[in-house]
């Protein structure tokens, strides 16, 4: 759990002077045993920079990361293994992840000894191959034998995830895990995800710029803009009813073969040229941070920041449409098109 946790960097430029980079701010979520949720945003979302703060690869400048209730400070010695037993991050480059020196037997055998300390060789091979054989790599034995770059990007992922299973972990952070994936193997690692976390009760976080595959896997969906969660709540909701322009924007710039309507974001967002780039997160936008892209603007957007509005069950989004009355505008602008 993240409770309004804030992560700003302090950079310096060429010229020595500093500037801060404020890359998530206030920023809460709950996982769930069992449970999949989505952090869905472009990039320069903030994104990546949340899941390494519950990686706690990160200490927050602001906020407080807990573990099954209990608050976690940065993780040191014994502290740090037993947060990485109970928290996994697999990361977008399965290459990098993976030692190329060493064989595929060697680099999930290291997570094995690391945290099951006390098992003969044998029983740390019959563990390694158990673990290759769920995330489907049979037979194990020749892959066990194979260096990462005898392999596939699909199977090093797998790989990787066999070697974050090796460890029992209770949490699995998944940083965009299929975006540099092959097309044709993406559902497979969907569908891979989804069965480990029913199989072992995994509290799953899918983090993803692609909102189509959030869809697909998550029972939950937060979307986060320029550093800030901006919507969230379970997917049906979200994604049937975004409350929010910028998930209205998201979901309309995504493919969705179920669509029978041809939509036109120009109707509403204007054309991709009008609608810029995400801002810098060294000076953001003031209030609403949205505001620059944002066609429903009004003047309080531009110099305060929105609260939350609570707009159904666990469904809430950070616009002053909510709080003016004018949230069905929203509505009907999706509806009318
Ligand atoms: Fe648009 Fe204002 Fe809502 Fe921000 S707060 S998304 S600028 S209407």
């Amino acid at each position: 759990e993240a409770v309004d946790v804030t992560k700003h960097f302090a950079v310096t430029s060429g010229v020595g002077s500093t500037a801060t980079v404020r890359a998530v701010e206030d920023v809460t979520l709950r996982l769930h045993p069992g449970r999949v949720t989505a952090v869905v945003g472009e990039s320069g979302s903030g994104k990546t920079t949340l899941a390494r703060l519950l990686a706690r690869f990160y200490e927050p400048t602001e906020g407080a990361i807990r573990l099954e209730g209990r608050l976690v400070g940065r993780p040191r010695g014994g502290e740090e293994l037993a947060y990485r037993k109970a928290v996994q991050l697999i990361f977008q480059d399965p290459f990098g992840s993976l030692n190329p020196l060493h064989r595929v037997r060697h680099n999930i055998d290291r997570a094995i000894r690391l945290h099951h300390r006390g098992l003969s060789r044998a029983e740390r091979l019959a563990r390694a191959r158990e673990l290759l054989e769920r995330v489907s790599l049979t037979p194990a034995d020749d892959y066990l034998r194979k260096f990462p770059h005898e392999l596939s990007g699909g199977q090093r992922q797998r790989v990787v995830i066999a070697r974050a299973l090796a460890v029992e972990p209770r949490v699995l952070l998944g940083d965009e895990p299929i975006s540099m994936l092959d097309v044709s193997i993406r559902l497979e690692m969907l569908n891979l995800l989804d069965r480990l976390r029913r199989e072992d009760g995994l509290a799953l976080l899918y983090i993803t710029h692609d909102i189509a595959s959030a869809r697909y896997l998550c029972d939950d969906i937060v979307v986060m803009y320029a550093g800030r969660v901006v919507e969230s709540g379970p997917k049906e909701a979200v994604i049937s009813n975004p409350r929010h322009p910028y998930t209205k924007l998201l979901i309309e710039s995504s493919p969705d073969p179920h669509r029978d309507v041809a939509l036109d974001r120009d109707d509403v967002f204007g054309s991709a040229e009008e609608l810029g780039e995400p801002p810098s997160l060294i000076d953001p936008p003031s209030g609403c941070r949205f505001h620059p892209r944002c066609p429903f603007a009004m003047e309080r957007c531009r110099t305060t920041r929105p609260p939350r509005a609570e707009v159904g069950p666990g469904h809430g989004a950070d616009c002053w449409l909510h709080e003016a009355g004018r949230g069905d505008e929203l509505a009907s602008a999706s509806m009318t098109r």
